[in-house]
């Protein structure tokens, strides 16, 4: 049977979480400790959808953000992209548009994209408004989740999603 695989690209402003985000979903583990991937392009996950089986190959910079720094190769051949943010950090939701600007000159305007805000279980801290971001999502015509990877929360459903926008392509 047919076996579908998706080059997730996961771009956004460094430590807004993910490499996190990628360990969480990929590997079930979370730690504090800021620790830049070495020598890994990606990890996968293997799902199940609509009985098929699917490998998500979730791409991590290489703690690269620096706008103009990250490879041609990281975004060759992206079939899907997070769009990430920090609850705690305002720099990191004001440089979604020029990242999904940045995705969409590499990779082409039909990449199936999500906006994620994540950090959520520090929303005491918060520094972007929660209809401000709902806004944005609005305007950009993206879903939006609100995650915490901290806390497993919502990691899965960004995934299911892209995978859903993939396969419907
Ligand atoms: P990256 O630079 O975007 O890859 O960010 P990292 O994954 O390295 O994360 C940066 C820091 O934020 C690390 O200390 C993580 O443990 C922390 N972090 C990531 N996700 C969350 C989250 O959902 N909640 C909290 N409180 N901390 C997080
Ligand atoms: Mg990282």
């Amino acid at each position: 049977d047919l076996e579908v695989a998706i080059k997730v690209v996961v771009v956004g402003n460094g430590a807004v979480g993910k490499s996190s985000m990628i360990q969480r979903y990929c590997k079930g583990i979370f730690t504090k400790e800021y620790k830049k991937t070495i020598g890994v392009d990606f990890l996968e996950k293997q799902i199940c959808h609509n009985e098929n089986d699917v490998r998500l190959m979730l791409w991590d910079t290489a703690g690269q953000e620096e706008f103009d720094s990250i490879t041609k190769a990281y975004y060759r051949g992206a079939q899907a992209c997070v769009l990430a943010f920090s609850t705690t950090d305002r720099d990191s939701f004001e440089a979604i548009e020029k990242w999904k600007s940045k995705v969409e000159e590499e990779v082409g305007p039909n990449i199936p994209l999500v906006l994620v805000q994540n950090k959520i279980d520090l929303l005491e801290q918060a520094v972007v408004e929660q209809e401000e971001a709902e806004n944005l999502a609005k305007k950009l015509k993206l879903r939006f989740y609100r995650t915490s990877v901290k806390e497993d929360l919502n990691v899965t459903e960004v995934f299911q999603y892209l995978t859903e926008k993939h396969v419907q392509k």
